[in-house]
């Protein structure tokens, strides 16, 4: 698959949005990002994790993990095309901890995936959970790098692609130099 194929899945699905954007953290913004758009849709969700698939299946790998929500779908599917077992790390007063009678044996290889990686946080704590089991950390799988290649994870890590957050202050956006409308992503235009 291209890249430009892979973006086309992104716009198709309106997982990707081009126009001026009002972020949750107030800065505009001429994209927006909402990767759950995308994956839903199970044969986009099964081309984007195949990449990651084809990047790991010659790694030693036990099992895959993710962080809950996001990365569950993406974690299932690469699971589902390495044939091996699934489970996820859930917040509970903050941290993410396995639950449900999820385990991780001593020396497990483990690949953990992603959906989103902005700064990593999600994924290094993920990693901390497997480390304390002393398993290994085989690598890391994400569907987008926001962070434009610079979180390192200090293991072979593969992302699908990488978006760069471009955003501005309000009284810096040049886009409200223009008469395209300021809306705020999955509520009315304001
Ligand atoms: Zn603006």
């Amino acid at each position: 698959m291209t890249n430009q194929e892979l973006l086309q899945m992104f716009y198709k699905s309106n997982a990707l949005l081009e126009g001026h954007f009002l972020l949750t953290s107030g800065r505009h913004s001429n994209q927006y990002f909402q990767c759950a758009k995308v994956l839903q849709y199970p044969n986009y969700t099964e081309a984007i994790c195949k990449i990651i698939f084809e990047y790991f299946k010659d790694f030693k790998i036990d099992t895959v993990i993710s962080p809950a929500i996001g990365g569950i779908v993406v974690g299932q599917e690469v699971a589902r095309q390495l044939n091996k077992k699934f489970i996820f790390a859930e917040r509970e007063d903050k941290n993410l901890v396995l639950r449900r009678g999820f385990e991780i044996s001593e020396n497990e290889n483990i690949l953990v995936c992603e959906d989103v990686v902005t700064t990593g946080g999600s994924v290094f704590e993920v990693i901390e959970i497997v480390k304390h089991a002393k398993a290994n950390v085989v690598g890391v799988g994400m569907i987008v790098d926001r962070s434009n290649g610079k979180v390192n994870f200090g293991v072979p890590q593969k992302s699908t692609i990488q978006l760069e957050v471009i955003s501005y202050q309000p009284d810096e956006c040049p886009i409200c130099k223009t008469d395209i409308p300021l809306v705020k992503p999955g509520s009315r235009k304001i």
